[in-house]
């Protein structure tokens, strides 16, 4: 269920929005009679999601925490999933959504059905089918609302037996969504935060310059049993590429020093106040430009927009160095995507050779070129001889790519693991020296 302790941020980031839609900061909001109202009309919720914008920055902190333990989202507290059929009979009596109730219940019915022809006997199975078949609840389409409450009536107390019996308590979840403010993380404050279900710890990464800030968050979060972080990363602001690459390195190695699951979250900017940016997504950073916007997506487009903590993973989508690194967002579009393909069939390598092939100039002209990233055959064999061959590995496609055999890509893929240092970083490590 997503509720919210306060509206606002006593901050005044340049790159967000916050300030501008709620301007006034209210850092406590009662949650205890909204939670109750939703668990009575709904049924109790497992998880909760905060929505607040800095819950570090209230000054009533601490009572958010209490308020949210008396709710039953304390660290131990445990969920048991109530009774669905229940609930649903209920708002079908109310009448607020006749249609989607009704289709619950053939869903709610038909799941009990099925389970009760697999474990009960013929005739107990036939007795419900026969009730269920002659009020219409085999399907929705024949569903009527008095057949529902009818059968529900009829069956509602082994109904209810079967699904305390298959009911066990699980964890709770709490989500402050919108992250935590490290720069205001304290021991104190990090202790009253694990007193509940929080997972993730969200907690947001702006740029490099967070780095002290952030890391003291996270290993706070650690020695307080927060084991499961995430991170929202902004970039496409005032940061460099490097900048992101090194938020997103020391993030991996933050997981191998502290045991802790870190996910990072690439957040691109986008100036949503400035009417010339409104109906389009191209706003593109100082630091930035079309193709290292678009490598950066085409990484995060196949882990759902998440960077988690295997060190292989990541050192091959974003590289081992920087270097590699700053080749990776030049590289073409289709050599990323399918970036162990492309390495065994020799195209990034005749990529990298006719990289190596062009004069300063001509690199020059031809980054320039890739930098707009638009790649256009005309164009390119206007160009001269050695930047249009650089150029060409631009207009090959995914599908253009030969597939390695599973063999061979699993041994070139063990090799590469092998190549990717296990160890942390020096940065990291020394900032965690002086947290
Ligand atoms: S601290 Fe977070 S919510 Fe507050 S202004 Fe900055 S980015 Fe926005």
């Amino acid at each position: 269920m997503d509720m919210r302790h306060g509206v606002g941020c006593v901050n005044n980031c340049p790159f967000c929005v916050v300030p501008i839609l709620e301007p006034e900061y209210r850092d406590f909001i009662p949650l205890k009679e909204r939670i109750e109202y939703t668990s009575k009309v709904f049924g109790e919720q497992r998880n909760l999601l905060l929505l607040d914008n800095n819950v570090f920055a209230s000054a009533q902190f601490e009572k958010i925490i209490d308020d949210i333990k008396t709710c039953g989202f304390g660290r131990n507290d445990k969920y048991v999933r109530p009774n669905q059929l229940k609930i649903t009979v209920r708002q079908l009596k109310r009448g607020w959504n006749d249609r989607a109730y009704l289709r619950r219940i053939v869903r709610l019915l038909g799941e009990y059905k099925d389970w009760v022809e697999k474990h009960e006997s013929e005739e107990r199975f036939n007795y419900l089918y026969s009730l269920m078949s002659n009020n219409g609840l085999l399907h929705d389409y024949t569903a009527t609302k008095t057949g529902a409450l009818n059968v529900c009536k009829e069956i509602a107390k082994d109904y209810d037996a079967w699904h305390k019996r298959r009911t066990h308590p699980i964890v709770r979840i709490v989500d402050f969504n919108q992250g935590l403010d490290a720069r205001l993380a304290t021991p104190e404050r990090m202790q009253k935060l694990s007193e509940i279900a929080i997972r993730p710890l969200r907690i947001a990464f702006d740029n490099w310059g967070y780095r002290k800030h952030y890391v003291r968050a996270i290993k706070l979060g650690a020695e307080n049993g927060i084991v499961f972080s995430s991170n929202y990363l902004l970039y496409n602001f005032k940061d460099t590429p490097e900048d992101l690459y090194n938020r997103l390195l020391i993030n991996i190695d933050l997981c191998d020093a502290l045991g802790v699951n870190i996910y990072s979250f690439p957040m691109k900017y986008h100036p949503i106040t400035n009417p010339d940016y409104f109906s389009n997504r191209d706003y593109i950073g100082e630091h930035w430009n079309r193709k290292f916007i678009r490598a950066i997506q085409s990484v995060l487009n196949s882990t759902h927009g998440k960077i988690g903590r295997c060190r292989t993973f990541f050192f091959k989508a974003f590289g081992r160095d920087l270097k590699e690194f700053k080749d990776l967002l030049y590289m073409p579009e289709a050599f990323i995507i399918r970036r162990w393909d492309a390495e065994i069939c020799g195209l990034k390598a005749e990529w990298l050779k006719a990289r190596k092939a062009m004069s300063a100039k001509e690199c020059e002209v031809a980054y320039n070129i890739v930098e707009k990233n638009v790649f256009e055959e005309d164009a390119i064999r206007k160009q001269s001889a050695r930047v249009a061959a650089f150029l060409s590995y631009y207009l090959i496609h995914e599908e253009d790519i030969p597939e390695a055999l599973d063999k061979v890509k699993a041994a070139y893929i063990a090799e590469f693991e092998a190549s990717c240092s296990s160890k942390v970083s020096d940065v990291c490590q020394e900032l965690l020296d002086q947290c």
